[in-house]
């Protein structure tokens, strides 16, 4: 018989995990019984592929760069890059604020919600967290990214799984370095990342196989731990404007694959689909990273060239669907809190602030929400009400991160294949064999 597509493996599993989920909570000492033996599963399989990410981004990037001829092509994707992760950032952010601006989902929150939301989360340590880190990131100047980029102990970077932007400066370093020298003095050291880099996707495959059930893991504890479902109904427009915003931003995605790189959309969807239902169940592009990687190149037919860079790039840099939530979630949180702040010149701001923001977020859970203060900050929203705000839109946030995680990868993965197409670097997928299963 053949083996069900790991995909549709990963579905079954999130779907028995959110009944299993719910079932717990209906059970006396369910939701302690899934945070003591069900979570640890889905957080082994999120440490397994973090830690394989840092030295998958040295091996891949290091061979995708040494495999150039010359640097001048380095350049050529490299800007590219950057240019098209700002112009869908940008669009990912128009979309954001144009729906937010027709639909006033903050029209439909009542006193008696706001005062509801504030006495159940705006002294919750969570929200004073994400206040206090993004005063902490705001207080350095505007160059510190440049310098933060650039690591003083290679090892330490290494160490690290937030100073990914240091890793892939390293390894570019060293990847261009190699082009530099005679060949037959880079030669060792590239065979050695060669064959680094296929063990490591070769790890991806094997973490892979463990994956349906450790989403059934995941999302079992996504539900037991959310919130009251009254509260979650109060904010059902703000969070169908969200996801909306982020559907509309999946149909860019595939405009562009299939007018730009010539794909159908549904055959790059199902390629990606292991790598989106992970960003979904993680929530973290960062822990999505390797698969990623592994579904791009083997799955889609991107050439290490171009994902090697393009992909780790974009895991900390291009954030579409979080810019877009962070455009909806202040003007929602300003048509509740702040109507009078609404002004053009404001909205303008809030899409340079969104982008930065974005760029600046982690790829890490609840990350989006630290900068969507510093987004709130540059408008000048109110401080005292700031706990207030952030209070709104809490109880839905888990949700939505998954969401535009989801969306923050696939942007990626299309980028990335974009590009390659524009480079001539888009081929034939090179699947490996017992690639999905054993
Ligand atoms: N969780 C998101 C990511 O990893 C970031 C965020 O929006 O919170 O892409």
């Amino acid at each position: 018989m053949k083996k069900l597509a790991l995909h549709w493996q990963i579905v079954i599993g999130m779907v028995l995990g959110i009944v299993f989920g719910v079932l717990m909570t209906k059970l006396n000492g369910g939701a302690q019984f899934v945070k003591d033996w069900i979570q640890p599963l889905g957080t082994i399989f999120i440490h397994l592929l973090k830690l394989i990410a840092v030295p998958l981004i040295l091996a891949s990037l290091i061979k995708g760069i040494s495999d150039l001829k010359d640097i001048s092509k380095f350049k050529r994707i490299g800007g590219r890059t950057i240019l098209i992760y700002i112009g869908t950032t940008v669009v990912a952010i128009v979309i954001g604020l144009v729906l937010v601006n027709v639909l006033k989902p903050g029209n439909g929150i009542t006193q008696q919600t706001i005062t509801k939301l504030t006495e159940t989360y705006a002294s919750d340590a969570k929200i004073a967290e994400r206040i206090t880190e993004a005063s902490n990131q705001k207080k350095a100047g505007p160059l510190q990214f440049v310098v933060d980029m650039v690591p003083q102990n290679a090892l330490a970077a290494m160490s690290n799984n937030k100073m990914m932007l240091q890793v892939i400066f390293f390894s570019i370093f060293i990847g261009i370095c190699m082009l530099l020298i005679p060949e037959k003095e880079s030669e060792p050291l590239k065979k050695f990342f060669d064959s680094l880099n296929s063990v490591i996707l070769k790890m991806v495959d094997v973490i892979m196989l463990s994956a349906p059930f450790a989403v059934f893991a995941l999302l079992a504890k996504v539900v037991v731990t959310a919130d009251d479902p009254d509260i979650l109904l109060a904010l059902l427009r703000y969070a169908g404007v969200v996801a909306l915003g982020l559907f509309l931003m999946i149909g860019v995605y595939m405009l562009l694959v299939t007018v730009i790189a010539k794909k159908s959309p549904l055959w790059f969807l199902k390629q990606i689909s292991p790598a989106q239902l992970l960003a979904f169940s993680t929530s973290s592009s960062a822990a999505t990273l390797p698969v990623t990687m592994e579904r791009v190149e083997e799955h889609v037919g991107v050439d290490q060239e171009v994902s090697s860079f393009v992909l780790p790039v974009g895991a900390t840099i291009n954030m579409d669907g979080t810019s877009l939530y962070q455009a909806v979630a202040s003007v929602f949180i300003m048509q509740v809190l702040w109507p009078e702040g609404l002004t053009f010149s404001n909205q303008i701001s809030i899409v340079l602030a969104a982008l930065l923001a974005s760029i600046g977020s982690a790829a890490v859970p609840g990350a989006g929400m630290v900068m969507l203060v510093i987004v709130l900050e540059t408008v000048g929203f109110p401080a005292d009400r700031l706990p207030v705000g952030l209070a709104l839109i809490f109880a839905v946030d888990r949700p939505l991160d998954m969401l535009r995680t989801t969306v923050n990868v696939t942007g990626d993965a299309t980028v990335a294949t974009i590009v390659a197409k524009s480079v001539g670097k888009l081929g034939k997928p090179k699947v490996k064999n017992w690639d999905d299963q054993l």
